[in-house]
C-alpha cells in the first residue's frame, strides 16, 4: 500500500487534490469514511442548487404570470427534497467508479495518522487495530467542516436543526422556522423555503445580512430589501438568549428580550473545521486556537509533507477556495513548495433571492491596501436580456485602481450572477486588466455584455488622458 500521495477525505478539496495528482502520473489513494463527495454534494452545494432553482423558477413564474404566462404556481417541499435526493444519489453513484477510472485508489474508512507518512484506515473511528495501513511521502488532509452549535440553541435534528439536518433529515416543511444567522447558509435556505411556503424569520448578531468583507455593504441592502418585499422577516444586531421545547415548537427569547414560538429553528451560525480521529499530533500536524490546521502560504502544515485544504483550515470556507487549495497544495506536494494560495483570485457565490457573486477586493479593501479604488457601475435595469426577463433587480460593480487601472475586483448581483463572476474572475488574473473586459466581443443581449458598459467611461478616459497602458491585474498569473 505505497503511494505517491494519499488524500484524506474526498470533498470538493479532497477529490480535486486526487485527481489533479492522478493526472500528473502520481499513485494516489483517497480515504473516506462517510458518502463519497463531502459536505458540497451531500449537503451543501449541490442539493441546495437543486432546490434554489425550483425556489427561483417558482418566483419568476408567478412574476410573469399576466405577461404571458397563465396561472401561478407553488412548490411541493416533499418532492423537491426528493428531486433533490435523486440528483445528489445519481453524481455520487458514480463517483467512485469516476476517481478509479482516473487510476485513484479509492478506500472507504475512518482515516488515522500512525506518523508523518503512514495512515491507518479503519471500519470505525476507534478500532483499535490498524486495518489497512497506506503510506506516502505525501499527504492531504481534506476533512472538511461540520455545522458550529449554538450554545443555548443546540440541535436535536428535529425542532432545532443544522443545515446537515436540512439536507438528511428533513422531510416537511414547518410552517414557521427562525433562521438564526444571515451567513450565505441562513440566507440561501431562507429564501428556499420562504417560496415553498414557509413563514421565515432571518435573526443576525451583526448589522447587515451577508456580513462578509468580500461582500459590497450595497450588496446585502438590496438582498435585505427583497427579503423584506417578499415577507421574510430580517431581524438585525440580535441573537438568541434562551430557547426551550414546547408542544407547540422551540420557544425562543432574544437579546432584545422578545420572544416567540417557532416550529423549527435552523442554526447557520458558520462552520467548524473537522480533526477529530486523526490522531494529528502523531505526524506533527499542529492546530491553531479555533481548531484549524496551520498551514503556510504553500498550504503545508507544520509537518513537512503534510499539506492541508478546504475547510479544515483557516481561510474562506467554500467549496471554490477548496478547489483552489487543492491545486496549490498538490502542486508544492508533487513538484516542491512554489505556488502560494491566493483568495482574491476565488469567487465566492450566494444564491437567494438575489444571486450575488463577488471576487477580489470591494472599494473598501482596496482603500484599505492602499490603492485609490474607482468603481465601474451598471444596473441590470438598463439591459435588454434583464428587461426581455422580467428580471433585472441588480448591479454591477468593477473595482479598478483609478491611477494605473489595475483590476481590483468586483461584485455581481443578479440573475446568473455566478455564471458572470468567471467573466470578471479572468479579467483579475488576466495581465491586460480593464482591457480584457473592453476587448471582448460580447453576445448581445446578455447579461455580461453589462461589464462593458459599466467601464465604458473608465477605458474612455484612460484613452482620451493618454494612459492606455495598463499595469497588471494585482492576481495576474504568471506574475
Ligand atoms: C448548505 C451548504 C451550502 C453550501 N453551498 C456552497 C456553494 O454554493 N458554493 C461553495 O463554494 N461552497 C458551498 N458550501 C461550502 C462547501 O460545501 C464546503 O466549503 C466544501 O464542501 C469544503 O470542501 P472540503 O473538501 O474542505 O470538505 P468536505 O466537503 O466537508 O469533505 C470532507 C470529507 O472528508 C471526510 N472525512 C472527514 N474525516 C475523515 C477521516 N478521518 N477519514 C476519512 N474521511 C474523512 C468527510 O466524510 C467528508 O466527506 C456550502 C455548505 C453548506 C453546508
Amino acid at each position: 500500500m505505497d503511494f505517491d500521495l494519499i488524500v484524506i477525505g474526498s470533498g470538493p478539496g479532497g477529490y480535486k487534490a486526487a485527481v489533479a495528482a492522478a493526472h500528473g502520473g502520481a499513485r494516489v489513494a483517497i480515504v473516506e469514511r462517510d458518502r463519497p463527495g463531502g459536505t458540497c454534494l451531500n449537503q451543501g452545494c449541490i442539493p441546495k442548487k437543486t432546490l434554489l432553482y425550483l425556489a427561483g423558477l417558482i418566483e419568476d413564474v408567478n412574476a410573469l404570470n399576466g405577461h404571458g404566462l397563465c396561472g401561478s404556481t407553488h412548490g411541493d417541499f416533499t418532492a423537491a427534497l426528493a428531486h433533490k435526493d435523486r440528483v445528489v444519489a445519481n453524481i455520487r453513484n458514480n463517483f467512485p467508479t469516476w476517481l478509479k477510472r482516473l487510476g485513484v485508489h479509492v478506500h472507504r474508512g475512518h482515516a488515522r495518522f500512525l506518523d508523518a507518512r503512514r495512515v491507518a484506515v479503519t471500519p470505525e473511528p476507534d478500532d483499535a487495530e490498524p486495518g489497512e495501513v497506506l503510506s506516502a511521502p505525501r499527504i492531504i488532509v481534506a476533512t472538511g467542516a461540520h455545522p458550529r452549535e449554538h450554545a443555548v440553541c443546540r440541535s436535536d435534528g428535529d425542532r432545532i436543526i443544522t443545515s446537515r439536518d436540512f439536507m438528511f433529515e428533513q422531510r416537511d416543511l414547518p410552517e414557521t422556522i427562525l433562521c438564526l444567522g444571515g451567513g450565505p447558509i441562513g440566507v440561501e435556505l431562507a429564501y428556499l423555503m420562504h417560496q415553498f411556503g414557509a413563514r421565515v424569520t432571518i435573526a443576525e448578531q451583526s448589522g447587515r445580512l451577508l456580513n462578509k468583507p468580500c461582500i459590497p455593504e450595497r450588496a446585502s441592502a438590496l438582498i435585505e430589501r427583497k427579503f423584506r418585499r417578499l415577507g421574510i422577516d430580517v431581524q438585525k444586531n440580535i441573537t438568541i438568549a434562551g430557547a426551550e421545547h414546547r408542544p407547540e415548537g422551540v420557544h425562543v427569547q432574544f437579546t432584545d428580550e422578545s420572544e416567540r414560538t417557532y416550529e423549527r429553528v435552523l442554526v447557520a451560525i458558520g462552520r467548524q473545521p473537522h480533526t477529530a480521529g486523526l490522531n494529528l499530533p502523531a505526524a506533527g500536524v499542529e492546530l491553531d486556537d479555533s481548531g484549524f490546521i496551520v498551514t503556510n502560504e504553500y498550504l503545508e502544515s507544520t509537518a513537512p509533507g503534510i499539506y492541508a485544504v478546504g475547510d479544515v483550515k483557516y481561510g474562506p470556507m467554500t467549496a471554490n477556495a477548496a478547489l483552489h487549495d487543492a491545486k496549490v497544495a498538490v502542486t508544492n506536494a508533487m513538484k516542491g513548495n512554489s505556488v502560494t494560495r491566493n483568495y482574491n483570485r476565488v469567487p465566492i457565490v450566494i444564491d437567494s433571492a438575489l444571486e450575488i457573486a463577488a471576487v477580489g477586493l470591494t472599494e473598501e479593501r482596496a482603500e484599505d491596501a492602499g490603492f485609490e479604488p474607482e468603481v465601474a457601475r451598471a444596473n441590470f435595469a438598463a439591459s435588454a436580456k434583464s428587461l426581455g426577463r422580467n428580471d433585472y433587480e441588480g448591479f454591477i460593480e468593477v473595482v479598478h485602481d483609478d491611477e494605473t487601472g489595475q483590476m481590483l475586483g468586483g461584485c455581481i448581483v443578479g440573475p446568473e450572477a455566478g455564471e458572470q463572476i468567471q467573466l470578471l474572475t479572468a479579467a483579475c488574473q488576466s495581465p491586460r486588466g480593464l482591457w480584457f473586459l473592453k476587448d471582448i466581443s460580447y453576445s448581445h443581449p446578455s447579461w455580461c455584455e453589462e461589464l462593458e458598459n459599466a467601464i465604458d467611461p473608465y477605458t474612455a478616459d484612460f484613452i482620451q488622458s493618454g494612459r492606455e497602458v495598463f499595469r497588471p491585474g494585482i492576481y495576474a498569473i504568471g506574475e
